[in-house]
């Protein structure tokens, strides 16, 4: 070798290990210089640009937010009240700062939309709930809105927004809770041209109306002015929402992201049981038709068939539907949530008691052959007790499928989101195990998209909380799953944006 080979050769081996070095640290540091990050195309360092608005911007707008409230000491924000109105104004100031033009509609919802390259295409609407219920948490709504607005401001400084091929739409709706009017998806249903007119003569505590709430709020709060916000189906291409799960499978899991596959349907029935009332102390066991007993073990009979719900399906619909039902095992979930006893002393039997059963399963099918299950086991053993039963249906709502191709999209978004940033990169084995599938839930909870799914395809992602805990103040998300959040909404519109430019089926 030349001596002059040999200089350059110890040159070119200290540039590598000073280039290795200045990679790792700054692989290690979390913030990786610009140049590095276009240089050498490091996985995540693309990212890694965007983490002050993914990330802590976004941390900081939901905390903002999350002082924005009707109460000095719980955060409680609901349909048309002060402090909804202060947090749309809020939203809209954000929304023109990630470029987008901004208006409130006829219910009070908040718009952000940018017509991309083509403003006449079926736009992609993003959005979720700016209400909450009553002493909430901060992400609950907010951070789907929140989310959405910082993945559109890191698509225009990226220089995508203006070429996007369909228009993109933020919607910050205005009531989901239900709370102050006890009708929930009001700002979504109209949007979605579900809304029912009578709903404008519902009251609140204080004896307003919608119509009149929306009349004080500078709306018209008319059938007509409602019904004209209906989006025409061909106006729109698809509805995503990111939402806190509210329950503890993601954490159980260790990921911070999953793909909602559906939402609910629901059932909820009101049993009465009556028998004969008496004295507690006079009337011997064996001559007593006491309701709670019956109603006790009727809660057990609840909690043994949900828990094995194939029982009941294999009975009625055989082995092939056995398999299926195993699969589905734990997919139902049955709550008794509420229960009275008439008179209600301590020393009386009682004459009557009443209490609610909640039946929840994507599957319409599997949580109606269930419901009659319960009420078919409720009556026999009412009967053996001799206490008369009544059942009723109060309320019924289908179960929604997430479209599939969105789910997909969402699914590589959420991936390539986890995979990129480094906090997760620990648990991508977990996935590697998943065939690079983010975990898949059902939605107990309904969601906005429930209301859009009737005008649209919806996909839903849901975002990891601590404990689970949700309509609490206690409501917690972490930092980075936030960034992993925001970051997944800007993979999925990359996704559209490819996928459009490739002239797939999207
Ligand atoms: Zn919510």
């Amino acid at each position: 070798m030349k001596k002059g080979g040999f200089a350059g050769y110890v040159a070119l081996i200290l540039v590598t290990t000073l280039l290795q070095t200045c990679l790792v640290t700054a692989f290690l540091a979390d913030a990786a210089p610009q140049p590095f990050a276009t240089a050498y195309g490091f996985p995540g360092f693309s990212s890694m640009r965007h983490r002050s608005i993914l990330r802590d911007e976004v941390a900081a707008r939901l905390k903002e937010l999350g002082n924005v409230s009707d109460s000095k000491h719980v955060l409680e924000r609901t349909f048309l009240s002060p402090a909804a109105v202060a947090a749309g104004r809020l939203l809209i100031t954000w929304m023109k700062d990630a470029g987008l033009r901004t208006w409130e509609d006829k219910l009070g919802n908040v718009h952000g939309r940018s017509d991309g390259a083509n403003a006449t295409a079926p736009a992609l609407l993003l959005g979720s709930h700016l209400d909450t219920v009553i002493d909430a948490g901060r992400y609950d709504g907010a951070l789907g809105i929140v989310t959405a607005i910082a993945a559109v401001k890191a698509l225009k400084i990226e220089g995508k927004l203006q070429q996007f091929p369909r228009p993109i739409e933020i919607i910050a709706f205005s009531d989901e809770e239900g709370i102050r009017f006890q009708t929930t998806f009001l700002g979504s249903s109209a949007v979605a041209g579900t809304f029912q007119p009578k709903h404008l003569k519902n009251l609140d505590a204080r004896g307003i109306s919608i119509g009149a709430a929306l009349r004080a709020a500078s709306h018209e709060g008319t059938v007509e002015s409602v019904s004209s916000m209906k989006y025409e189906p061909s106006s729109v291409w698809g509805y995503v929402e990111l939402h806190i799960e509210q329950g503890p499978v993601l954490e159980a899991q260790g990921l911070p992201l999953g793909v909602v596959e559906a939402i609910a349907g629901q059932t909820r029935l009101a049993v009465k049981v009556r028998g004969s009332q008496g004295h507690a102390g006079t009337v011997p066991m064996s001559m007593r038709r006491d309701p709670m007993i019956a109603a006790a073990q009727s809660i057990v009979a609840i909690e043994n068939i949900c828990t094995h719900p194939e029982k009941a399906v294999a009975g009625s619909r055989g082995a092939t539907a056995m398999a299926t039902a195993v699969n589905h095992a734990g997919a139902i979930v049955c709550t008794v949530g509420e229960i009275h006893s008439w008179p209600g002393a301590s020393n009386v039997i009682p004459g009557e008691v009443m209490f609610t059963i909640d039946v929840r399963s994507k599957d319409d099918t599997d949580r109606e052959i269930n419901v009659v299950r319960i009420e078919s086991e409720i009556y026999k053993i009412c009967k053996k007790r001799g206490v008369a039963c009544i059942i009723e249906r109060k309320h019924e709502a289908d179960a929604v499928a997430c479209a599939p191709k969105l789910s997909d999209m969402l699914n590589s978004a959420a991936v390539a989101a986890m995979k990129e940033l480094p906090p997760f990169r620990n648990n991508i084995s977990a996935l590697e195990d998943g065939g690079m599938m983010a975990p898949t839930l059902v939605s107990g909870a309904g969601h906005d998209a429930m209301a859009m799914s009737l005008l649209t395809q919806v996909g839903m992602l849901f975002l990891r909380c601590t404990g689970g805990v949700s309509h609490s103040p206690a409501e917690h998300v972490q930092d980075d799953d936030i960034w992993a959040g925001s970051l997944a909404l800007l993979r999925f519109m990359e996704g559209v944006l490819g996928d459009l430019s490739s002239r797939s089926p999207y």
